[in-house]
């Protein structure tokens, strides 16, 4: 046997190797939280998962089958991706979201919105404006980047809402001699909230003012559970790009495809990105851009899916949202996505009594004494450490059987609490954990 198997090299400090300003920076902590749960239920510990936010439903049967059918294609596609996928990505929001100005020729496709997001990030010659609370990717790829990261804080009383008063507020605290890119999360991870036409007017006039440019991450813009979805990029074409992907409203996450669309006055921007991906990435896998083309044709089968995920996921979030604000936690209602960002303000008092004075203690609290796992509000989504935030994600179920539950019912508009109990079972039972935890909190005052 190799003798370096029994006996591991010593460990080296190789820290000086590593760059001042990513000294200590460690992986995603929704992803590290979500292998150690794992860990844990693979032991047969019950616990409650609400701390990693992907979609509990299968990829559509039809995009399946046209990923099999080109699991042949070998050949590096072109940078930007495939011009018949680029063309039915346009379509898509043209037919969606009514966004009728989108050309092919400035989208481009990669390996998942991260990915395309970063790079745009590198190559911009500026700062970059980020709400909080956030998704706790953007600053962590400001910082990658090499770029200033310039937190705009957003408030439940706002709504978590960007308003445009906090936005120009924002514009005039920064470095004023720089270029400047808002990445702007609509509808919004953690909070759940999306925006109306008089908000995305209003803040459009502040954007256009400052000659702001915008990465409208509108990922999670299918998911909306009622209405429609409203694309900044309707109100402030000249300076949105718009980010979406596979990764929500068609649960292929895994498959690692997403896109960014660039106006055409951005399209020296667009040029840089696709020869940055010429350099790093290449392109996006063949087979999955060939079945991509399928998913964004919209067939009847998927637009039932969407419609069905959409349906189930609203009656999820109305149930977390009643149950929790009717024990005292505040919460806004999300109206797309799989997140809700509550408040346990309510028991600061008692929890201070018990020493409990960061967000993260709670939630190692509620993790021992309730079973339950959510993430820590924090400095993840850059929020204050002694705010009492967590980000809860509904949707640790089995979404394919909901989804065959939702057509056994007759594909219904509303769901009740029986279709709840039966099929979003892991939800309900951990949301009434983190009640009763609560409430036991509450009597200790
Ligand atoms: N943006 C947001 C707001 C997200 O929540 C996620 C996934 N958690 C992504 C982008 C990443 O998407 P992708 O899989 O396309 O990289």
């Amino acid at each position: 046997m190799d003798s370096s198997l029994l006996n591991p090299r010593p460990t080296v400090d190789d820290s000086s190797f590593i760059l001042p300003r990513l000294q200590g920076s460690c992986k995603a902590s929704n992803m590290a939280l979500n292998e150690q749960i794992r860990q844990l239920m693979a032991q047969g510990k019950t616990i409650y998962h609400f701390g990693f936010g992907q979609s509990p439903f299968p990829v559509v049967d039809g995009a399946r089958r046209a990923l099999a059918q080109h699991a042949g294609e070998n050949a590096y596609l072109p940078v930007a991706g495939l011009l018949e996928l680029r063309a039915q990505i346009c379509n898509f929001h043209a037919e969606l979201d009514g966004l009728m100005h989108l050309d092919p020729n400035l989208v481009i496709v990669g390996p998942g919105t991260k990915q395309l997001i970063y790079l745009l990030v590198q190559v911009f010659n500026g700062d970059v404006l980020i709400l909080s609370p956030s998704w706790i990717t953007y600053k962590p790829m400001t910082v990658l980047a090499g770029k200033r990261a310039f937190e705009v804080a957003s408030s439940m009383q706002d709504g978590w809402k960007l308003t445009p008063e906090i936005l120009e507020k924002a514009i005039l605290e920064s470095n004023t001699s720089t270029n400047r890119l808002l990445i702007f999360c609509n509808p919004d991870n953690p909070t759940g909230i999306s925006y109306s036409e008089p908000d995305l007017k209003a803040l459009s006039v502040v954007l256009r003012k400052h000659n702001v440019i915008v990465l409208s991450d509108e990922i999670y813009g299918h998911t909306q559970y009622e209405g429609d979805f409203l694309s900044l990029a309707k109100y402030y074409p000249e300076g949105t790009i718009i980010s979406s992907g596979l990764s929500k409203c068609f649960s292929a996450g895994g498959w690692r495809c997403g896109y960014s669309i660039y106006p055409k006055e951005l399209t020296a921007l667009h040029q840089t990105v696709c020869s940055a991906s010429s350099h790093t990435h290449s392109c996006a896998a063949a087979p999955v851009q060939y079945a991509a083309i399928h998913i964004f044709k919209l067939d009847e089968e998927t637009k039932e899916y969407i419609k069905g995920c959409r349906c189930i996921m609203g009656a999820v979030a109305k149930f977390c949202h009643r149950e929790l604000t009717g024990c005292g936690i505040k919460a806004i209602m999300p109206v797309a996505g799989y997140y809700i960002f509550p408040d346990f303000e309510v028991l600061r008092a008692v929890l201070e009594a018990r020493g409990i004075q960061t967000c993260e203690q709670m939630c190692e609290a509620l993790f021992k004494e309730g079973n339950v796992a959510v993430m820590a509000g924090g400095p993840a989504f850059m929020r204050p450490l002694t705010e009492f935030t967590v980000r809860l994600c509904f949707v640790n179920f089995d979404g394919g059987a909901a989804l065959e539950g939702w057509k056994l019912q007759g594909c219904k508009e509303k769901l009740d609490q029986d279709f709840l109990d039966k099929y979003c079972s892991p939800v309900v039972q951990g949301i009434k954990a983190i009640v009763s935890w609560v409430e036991k909190q509450l009597a200790e005052l």
